[in-house]
């Protein structure tokens, strides 16, 4: 009987250290998880460090298992499993709503092929060059997210549909009625799944994983670079960036300001998110 209960006091039970340098807050205790099993991670609580932005924990093999999420032992295990607190640098671009004061508290990216289908509706000037600028557009947020991003023909394929015409006729066929006599364009919301909670300086902020489609719609006017911004802009929009940039140069600033170049910071804003959630 004793050899017995000795066995069954040898089950395969794996220690869990949690581990950080440089941290203010309670990190948390020591716990085990019997395998074959299961053991959710904890969340980062009061967990902070100054400037730096809690992502996850960190394998020794460099996973980055999302807080709160549950690893799952399928076999026995033996060991200890120490899991560090991954701290990066994170930039948040988006200030806030000019119009309403509220923070800017959402980016979302998405999973997957990015597709684009592009189209003129209804009547529009010859010399629109919409096509044109949706390709030079989609070419700077493939390069700054460091994702490809296609171009399709088959509206049933594509993530992303872009509109460009007349302002009225625009307006008409995306079916609102709340478009503002000085906006020369917009994008529409595609379903999104919460995926995480950052916790940046003293907000939260959510990271959002899109499905289904986006529609941004471009008016024909303006023209130049404000097109091009205006472009851009509604591309970024419809890719995650919700929201507007802090910086009154952005192309993802509120207005147009005739800067049609993409800014380190809303490059990097939506960048990282693409980077490490994708
Ligand atoms: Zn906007």
């Amino acid at each position: 009987m004793l050899y017995l209960s000795l066995l069954a006091s040898y089950s395969f039970c794996v220690p869990i250290q949690f581990r950080s340098t440089g941290h203010t807050g309670t990190l948390p205790s020591p716990r085990s998880v019997r395998t074959p099993g299961s053991i959710q991670l904890p969340l980062q609580g009061n967990l902070r460090r100054t400037g730096l932005v809690f992502l996850g924990w960190r394998t020794a093999d460099g996973t980055i298992i999302p807080p709160g999420a549950t690893i799952i032992f399928s076999t026995e295990a033996v060991g200890t499993l120490a899991l560090d607190a991954h701290w990066v640098n994170w930039v948040w671009d988006a200030g806030r709503n000019v119009n309403t004061n509220l923070l800017y508290t959402r980016v979302g990216f998405w999973p997957g092929q990015i597709n684009v289908y592009s189209s003129v509706l209804g009547p529009s000037n010859p010399n629109f060059p919409f096509y044109e600028t949706m390709g030079i557009g989609i070419n700077a947020w493939s390069d700054a997210l460091g994702v490809p991003i296609n171009t399709t023909t088959n509206q049933q394929n594509a993530q992303l549909l872009s509109f460009g015409g007349e302002r009225e006729y625009l307006i008409h066929f995306s079916g609102r009625t709340n478009i503002g006599p000085n906006v020369a364009g917009f994008a529409e919301h595609p379903p999104m799944t919460a995926m995480q909670q950052l916790v940046i300086g003293n907000s939260t902020k959510t990271v959002y994983r899109h499905s289904g489609y986006s529609r941004l719609f471009n008016f024909e006017r303006p023209r130049g670079n404000n097109l091009t911004q205006l472009i851009k802009h509604e591309i970024g929009h419809s890719l995650g960036y919700w929201g507007h940039s802090t910086n009154e140069n952005s192309v993802m600033w509120f207005s147009l300001n005739n800067n049609p170049t993409l800014q380190s910071g809303e490059r990097i804003h939506l960048r990282q998110v693409y980077q490490h959630f994708r």
